[in-house]
């Protein structure tokens, strides 16, 4: 028989897509590891409804979105409804109520862009970061869960690039690289490009779901339910996909122009954004829209530098997928 370009290209990937399955197996929460957060969260509930009358938690990040692998720390919002107080004094009077609790290593992180205070609970060892009415962030968790149920490739895809970030050291907003939200953002627009589409845009649908946090309204189809077959006649798998999403940001992203948008599920320029010049410590490098803080552009923290190491660690991830006989452990190797 003789093989065709693409039937060797599907071969390259049938030996890789176990591999890459195997590692995001590896990654998802055991069923006891669950357990423990929700218990934590019991606790964590019964402890603000009796010292905090009117307080109330929402738990938000990896933990709601389906995005978290093992271990992750837990995030969640306290909303309250205090003119009078700011933020700051709000996680202070979080943190006292924890210090009572005997809640271990409580840091009040109460100067930093989003005020938090982190602790250990000492009867499960979880993490935890508590912030005070930031509802976008649980809105947004909300979204990407939503996005999660439609297709299970998103989900692998995303954890596989996740797992990447932390371990090439490219997941620190500090040093200037991009956030987990981001790299699932980068996946869902991904997913939302391919032909035949594998994930719809669920902002450009009739809203089933409408919220206003603050000034902003956001709405979205989230019977995701009825889009489980959505996006059924591609048939790639996450290792071709994983190869592909490399390849895009390694050489075809336009990064002088171009702004990705998961909420239009498309691509939108740099100019109708205004995102073209310098602003204080923004620079527009790399552009991720944020779904629902639209003037908000999620690289904004990347750098000269950080997008000269990110562009360099998306050339090496094609490359090994490509070109590794052991692709899965070249990947993934520590920086
Ligand atoms: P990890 O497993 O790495 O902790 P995570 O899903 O918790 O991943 P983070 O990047 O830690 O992701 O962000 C937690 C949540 O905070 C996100 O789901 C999002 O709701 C919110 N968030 C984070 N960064 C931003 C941002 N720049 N703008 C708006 N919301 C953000
Ligand atoms: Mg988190």
């Amino acid at each position: 028989t003789i093989l065709m370009k693409g039937d060797v290209k599907r071969q390259e990937f049938e030996a890789l897509n176990p591999l890459l399955l195997s590692v995001y197996k590896k990654l998802i929460p055991p069923p006891e590891e669950v357990l423990k957060q929700r218990k934590f969260l019991t606790h964590l509930d019964r402890l603000v409804s009796r010292d905090w009358g009117g307080a109330k938690l929402f738990l938000f990040g990896s933990c709601a979105n389906d995005f978290g692998v093992c271990n992750s720390d837990i995030d969640v919002c306290l909303s309250v409804d205090d003119e009078h107080s700011s933020k700051a004094e709000l996680v202070m009077k979080m943190a006292g109520i924890l210090r009572s609790d005997n809640m271990q290593n409580i840091q009040a992180l109460t100067h930093a862009r989003v005020p938090i205070v982190k602790f250990t609970d000492p009867d499960t060892g979880i993490n935890c970061d508590i912030c005070v009415n930031n509802m976008l962030a649980v809105v947004n968790s909300k979204l990407l869960h939503d996005y999660s149920q439609v297709d299970p490739r998103l989900r692998q895809l995303a954890f596989l690039v996740k797992h990447w970030a932390k371990q090439r050291q490219v997941n620190e907003t500090y040093r200037g690289t991009l956030s987990s939200y981001a790299y699932v953002l980068m996946c869902i627009h991904f997913l939302q490009q391919r032909r035949p589409a594998i994930l719809p845009c669920l902002q450009s649908m009739q809203p089933t779901y409408e919220v206003t946090v603050g000034k902003i309204k956001c709405a979205y189809f989230d019977k995701v339910n009825t889009l489980r077959n959505f996006g059924c006649s591609n048939k790639e798998t996450v290792g071709e996909l994983l190869t592909h999403f490399f390849d895009y940001w390694a050489s075809c992203h336009d990064y002088t122009r171009s702004v990705i948008s998961v909420r239009t599920g498309g691509y939108l320029s740099k100019d109708e954004k205004d995102w073209t010049r310098r602003i204080g410590n923004e620079r527009h490098l790399i552009c991720i829209e944020d779904p629902f803080e639209i003037t908000h552009d999620l690289g904004r923290v990347v750098d000269r530098n950080s997008i000269r190491v990110l562009r360099d660690e998306f050339k090496r991830a094609a490359k090994i997928l490509h070109q590794d006989s052991n692709p899965a452990t070249a990947l993934f190797e520590p920086f």
